[in-house]
C-alpha cells in the first residue's frame, strides 16, 4: 500500500501547489499598481495617484535612508552642490535652516490652505510642482512665487518610472515642466528638481546636471501622501526634524486635510525651534 499512498500524497502536493500558485497569481493581480500614472495612463487630476515613495525594489537609491551603491551608478554625473542622498541628491539644506517642501501641486483645494498657514507664521517654503498641475492652475504658481516661496520642478505628470526612460524623454519632460512654470510665472527661478517617488537614476542625474537643476531629496518623510492622519504626520516630523532638515510633505494628490492640520500644529513649534527657509535660489 506504500506505493499508492505515496502517489496519492504526491498528487495532493501537486494539486495544492497548483492551487497556491493560482491564489498567488490572483492576489498579485488584485494588488493595485501603487503608481498608476507611471504607465502614462491619463487619470483625473483629483485622483489620488501621486506619492513620493519609490517602488522599493526598482530603484536602489530610492529612499532617503538608502545610500547608492557606487558600482550601481558608474555614469552618474557629478552634481554641485553635492548631497548625501541617492546619487548625491540633497537631503539637507547645508545650513541650520529647515526647509519645508510641498510636493505634487499646485492644487486648488489644498495649496491655498498651505499658503495661508505659511503666511500666518511668516514662513517661506519650497513647492515641488507637477507640470500638468502648473498648466491647470497657473494662478496658484503665481501666488506661490508672489509670497516668497521657491519652486522645484517635479516632472510633468509624476511618472515614477521617468528615470528609466530615455535621456531624451527625461530631458523633454523636465524642460516641458520648467517651460510651464515660466509660462505661469516668468520671473520664477527653477533651480531644483525632485524625482517623483524619489526614484533617482543616473540618467535623471545627468539630465539635472545638463539642465542646471539641483537634485532635491529629503531626510524627513512623514509619508503624508498615505494620509495617515494629522497626529501621525505631526509626531513623525516632530521626532525627526533637526537643523538642516528637508521635510517632505504634499499639498496635492489626495486628501491633504491631515497635512494641513499637522502643519497648523507644527508651525508654532517649528518657528520657535528653527529658522525655516525655502531652498535658496539665485537672483534673476
Ligand atoms: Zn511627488
Amino acid at each position: 500500500m506504500r506505493g499508492p499512498t505515496l502517489r496519492a500524497a504526491g498528487l495532493v502536493t501537486v494539486v495544492l501547489a497548483g492551487l497556491l500558485g493560482s491564489a498567488f497569481a490572483l492576489g498579485r493581480s488584485l494588488v493595485p499598481d501603487p503608481h498608476p500614472s507611471a504607465a502614462g495612463v491619463a487619470t483625473p487630476l483629483t485622483a489620488t495617484r501621486y506619492g513620493d515613495q519609490p517602488p522599493s525594489t526598482d530603484f536602489p537609491g530610492g529612499t532617503a535612508s538608502a545610500r547608492p551603491i557606487p558600482d550601481a551608478a558608474p555614469d552618474a554625473a557629478p552634481v554641485e552642490p553635492g548631497g548625501d542622498g541617492p546619487y548625491g541628491a540633497l537631503v539637507t539644506t547645508g545650513s541650520a535652516a529647515v526647509a519645508l517642501t510641498f510636493d505634487d501641486g499646485p492644487d486648488p483645494r489644498w495649496t491655498p490652505q498651505v499658503l495661508a498657514l505659511l503666511a500666518q507664521y511668516g514662513v517661506q517654503a519650497t513647492f515641488c510642482v507637477v507640470g500638468e498641475n502648473v498648466q491647470a492652475h497657473p494662478d496658484l504658481v503665481r501666488s506661490i512665487v508672489a509670497e516668497g516661496h521657491t519652486l522645484c520642478n517635479h516632472s510633468w505628470n509624476h511618472d515614477v518610472r521617468l528615470g528609466k526612460r530615455s535621456p531624451a524623454m527625461i530631458r523633454a519632460d523636465l524642460l516641458r515642466t520648467s517651460d510651464a512654470i515660466l509660462a505661469a510665472a516668468p520671473d520664477a527661478r527653477i533651480e531644483y528638481y525632485r524625482q517623483p517617488g524619489g526614484a533617482w537614476t543616473p540618467s535623471v542625474m545627468s539630465a539635472c546636471a545638463d539642465l542646471d537643476l539641483t537634485p532635491l531629496h529629503w531626510n524627513v518623510d512623514p509619508s503624508d501622501w498615505k494620509a495617515p492622519g494629522a497626529t501621525a504626520i505631526e509626531a513623525l516630523v516632530r521626532s525627526q526634524v533637526g537643523p538642516g532638515a528637508i521635510v517632505l510633505m504634499h499639498d496635492a494628490g489626495g486628501d491633504r486635510s491631515g497635512t494641513v492640520s499637522a502643519l497648523q500644529r507644527l508651525l508654532p513649534e517649528l518657528v520657535f525651534r528653527f529658522e525655516l527657509a525655502p531652498l535658496p535660489v539665485g537672483s534673476p
